[in-house]
């Protein structure tokens, strides 16, 4: 059997952690399994390594930035083979440059195009644990890239993918998927089964415990995951195409701090503005998320739209220099926003649901900025300081059983 086990930052975050993943993956390993381990910067590594840039320069080109970024992954790697062969386990840590994991040429954002799987297989036919970095690519120009923060996880299901494992692990610092955040929301339920169409929505709309290009590589390729403790044995989450069917109204409740939200005030009412308003940021490669146009008065009209923080000053500049183009009077803007996501397969059928989470809102007085529904979610936009009060007061509208 050949299994890929991935480790987050936490779960390597020091020595004594670094051993334990070290032991679980050599169990597997003395069962007879050929074991591929993906691990990701130890700790909060990578946030600390951004500081650092910032520091040097607050703008800093993105080629450098991912120079930056794959050199957590590697302090990882190599400090668990050390640890595997103290232990007296034959393994070899890989970078993404040694694999040959292609991506496409951004930096910063990049997606897994092919990744090679000669080095990785040779290895394991010498009977070698493989501890190859997360979250890294090389593009076409032989640079290291980055996946996007989170990508890790997507590491491991390509290469599970790629090598056609039998099984993808998703270790963690939590027990597996839950119905809400189980840091903020206290009885968030574990969930024995989600489906990937459920997770990918989740984890689109911010619940981080699966990075969501992973689900959505999972889904293609039929790669069956489960995530899981690093820190105990007990049972975790298993993603897969057709999950049970539960007694749930919902499958869960998401929560996303990252936007920030723009208003362009009065437009004129005519045909094209919204094209050129986009097609400014498209260019940009700016994605919005959120777009909202009131009705027309008096000859004019808003539009309103939420961008990724750290894409707002990016926005607001594109925006400035077009501005007499698409007519605005004034461009606004709101930094502490966050989105907050109520989510369910056929949950627009019953519009009592619509009406039981803008009645948990308006009983915990939090206003309501934006809306955005579809067939399996509801979202809405709400100040950042609310969004754990809001979280909460969703989840406990429904009743998350599993
Ligand atoms: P790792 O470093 O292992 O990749 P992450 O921090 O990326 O871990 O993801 C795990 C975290 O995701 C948990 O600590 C938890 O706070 C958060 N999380 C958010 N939503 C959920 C959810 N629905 N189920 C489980 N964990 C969630
Ligand atoms: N180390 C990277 C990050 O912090 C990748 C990952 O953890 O998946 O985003
Ligand atoms: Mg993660």
């Amino acid at each position: 059997m050949l299994v890929v086990k991935k480790f987050g930052g936490t779960s390597v975050a020091n020595k004594e952690r670094i051993f334990n993943v070290a032991r679980r993956c050599i169990d597997e390993y003395k069962k007879g399994n050929d074991v591929v381990v993906v691990l990701s910067a130890m700790g909060d590594t990578t946030d600390d390594l951004i500081e650092m840039a910032k520091d040097i320069n607050p703008n800093p080109p993105k080629r450098e930035m991912d120079m930056l970024m794959v050199t957590g992954e590697q302090v990882s790697v190599s400090l668990m083979v050390m640890a595997m062969a103290s232990l007296g386990v034959p393994a070899v840590s890989l970078n993404a440059f040694q694999v040959q994991m292609h991506t496409t040429k951004v930096y910063g954002n990049a997606r897994l195009k092919k990744i090679d799987t000669e080095r990785i297989q040779t290895e394991l036919d010498n009977k070698k644990i493989v501890v190859v970095t997360g979250f890294q690519g090389v593009n076409k120009y032989d640079d290291a890239t980055t996946l996007g923060r989170g990508g890790s996880d997507t590491t491991a299901v390509a290469l599970a993918a790629a090598l056609k494992a039998d099984i993808c692990e998703i270790y963690t610092d939590v027990e597996g998927v839950y119905t809400a955040d189980p840091r903020v929301v206290k009885n968030a339920r574990k969930l024995k089964e989600i489906s990937y169409d459920e997770m990918l929505n989740m984890a689109t709309l911010g619940a981080q415990v699966l990075h969501n290009r992973s689900v959505e590589m999972a889904k293609k390729y039929g790669v069956q995951l489960v995530v899981r403790s690093s820190l105990n044995e007990a049972e975790g989450t298993v993603v897969k195409e057709v999950a049970k069917v539960e007694k749930r109204v919902i499958s869960g409740v998401a929560a996303d701090k990252t936007p920030s939200r723009i208003s362009l005030i009065g437009l004129q009412d005519t045909p094209g503005i919204a094209f050129k308003i986009f097609n400014v940021l498209a260019k940009k490669n700016i994605s919005v998320d959120f777009i909202l146009q009131s009705v027309g008065r008096d000859g004019t009209k808003d539009i309103s739209f939420t961008v990724d923080e750290n894409n707002l000053q990016s926005t607001l500049d594109a925006l400035n220099e077009y501005k007499e183009t698409f007519t605005a009077e004034r461009i606004e803007h709101e930094e502490n926003v966050a989105k907050v996501s109520a989510v369910g397969s056929g949950m627009m059928t019953d519009p009592n649901i619509t009406v039981k989470i803008f009645e948990a809102l308006f009983n915990e007085g939090i206003n309501v900025k934006m809306i955005s529904t579809s067939e399996i979610r509801i979202t809405v936009l709400i100040d950042e300081k609310d969004v754990d009060k809001a979280t909460k007061a969703i989840h406990d509208a429904f009743e998350l059983e599993d």
